[in-house]
């Protein structure tokens, strides 16, 4: 059964294309991520989903059902926002009941359900509270009552953590994923934060100027990046790309010399990443501009030929500027993109 189902979805802002041909589905009781910079169409989408706001054009289903033209309370489904946006003249109780009252479930119910709901939060020593009386991170967790306890099969997302320091973050990650199993439900959930979505999701949605970039398992965005912006947003540091040459026995890296393929370079760049990058006896010479140390590793800013590039050493290499390193990787490590479309070759 599909959770949501989103197909050419449009929209505009004056002349300006918002969200551009939007197309994806969600498998019940999934957790996606929908990824991108800022700017990119995330709420926007999410906003159409939930019926904020209209669609230009396009469709969109929950559960299976076609929701595009409804009222947003028709839709069955809740939603989360960054601000919260809780009541403040009333207390955690009744403003995570507030949804339920107004669509008419019985006194008894909601008492149940209430139960129910705090006991998952652990918000049962706050129930009198109001929100001025109550951290970031137990205000977050009454808005995602609320939304909880209307217990519908799609659950949006609006960036609920950024407003949290990055510890609290951390917990409520977690937290949050574990509800979502447990209670079975759908989620879609936006964030601009890469590592937020990576470690979340079943599947991450990445947007990049109103259009789909790349949608898949975390593990593929990373390990097969559709194209260059892909391998750029996923990833600290980024993926090096780095321009190629042709050399006498095939491509190489512009301004280098080991082998890359033994054809010519043909409007392709390379990429490889930071992590994937080693010291060798005898590879591809790599001159060190510096290095920033963080404990556990150290990122070193190299250059090969005027092409600059990073790349991650465990610890603390003691390597200065301008030593001359020689640098090696698996082939499996390595990525090829077409240098005007940006998109993979494989
Ligand atoms: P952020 O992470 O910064 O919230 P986002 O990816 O969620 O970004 P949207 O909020 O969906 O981006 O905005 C996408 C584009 O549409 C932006 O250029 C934004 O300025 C524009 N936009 C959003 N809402 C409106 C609106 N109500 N009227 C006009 N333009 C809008």
């Amino acid at each position: 059964m599909v959770g949501i189902s989103v197909t050419n979805l449009v929209k505009h802002w004056g002349g300006f294309k918002a969200v551009d041909d939007v197309s994806f589905q969600t498998e019940r009781a999934e957790f996606v991520a929908l990824l991108g910079p800022s700017g990119c169409g995330k709420s926007t989408t999410l906003r159409l989903i939930a019926g904020l706001d209209s669609v230009t054009s396009g469709s969109i289903a929950i559960a299976d059902r076609d929701v595009t033209g409804l009222a947003p309370a028709k839709r069955n489904l809740s939603m989360v926002f960054q601000s919260y946006a809780l009541f403040p003249h009333l207390n955690v109780a009744d403003n995570i009941l507030f949804g339920l009252s107004v669509r008419g479930v019985s006194k008894a119910q909601q008492q149940e359900r209430l139960k129910r709901i705090v006991d998952l939060l652990g918000l049962g020593h706050l129930l009198d509270r109001r929100p001025s009386q109550m951290s970031g991170g137990q205000q977050q967790r009454v808005a995602l009552g609320r939304a909880l306890i209307s217990e519908t099969p799609v659950c949006l997302l609006d960036e609920p953590l950024s407003n949290l320091d990055a510890k609290l973050r951390a917990g409520m990650r977690s937290e949050i994923r574990a509800l979502q199993k447990r209670l079975g439900i759908t989620m879609l959930y936006v964030t601009h934060d890469q590592t937020e979505a990576m470690s979340m999701a079943d599947r991450v949605i990445l947007l990049n100027k109103g259009h789909v970039e790349h949608a898949g398992p975390p593990a593929e965005l990373y390990e097969k990046p559709a194209s260059v912006f892909v391998a750029q947003f996923i990833g600290t540091p980024p993926m090096n790309i780095l321009d190629m040459a042709t050399g006498a026995n095939g491509s190489v890296i512009a301004g280098g010399s080991r082998p890359l393929t033994h054809a010519a370079a043909g409007g392709l760049c390379f990429g490889i990443r930071p992590e994937h990058l080693r010291v060798v006896d005898k590879g591809e010479p790599a001159t060190v501009l510096s290095s920033e140390y963080f404990g556990a590793d150290t990122i070193l800013a190299c250059r090969i030929g005027s092409q600059a590039l990073q790349m991650r050493v465990t610890g603390r290499p003691g390597l200065p500027e301008g030593t001359v390193v020689e640098l090696g990787w698996d082939p499996d490590a390595m990525h090829f993109f077409d240098k005007s479309s940006g998109l993979r070759r494989e």
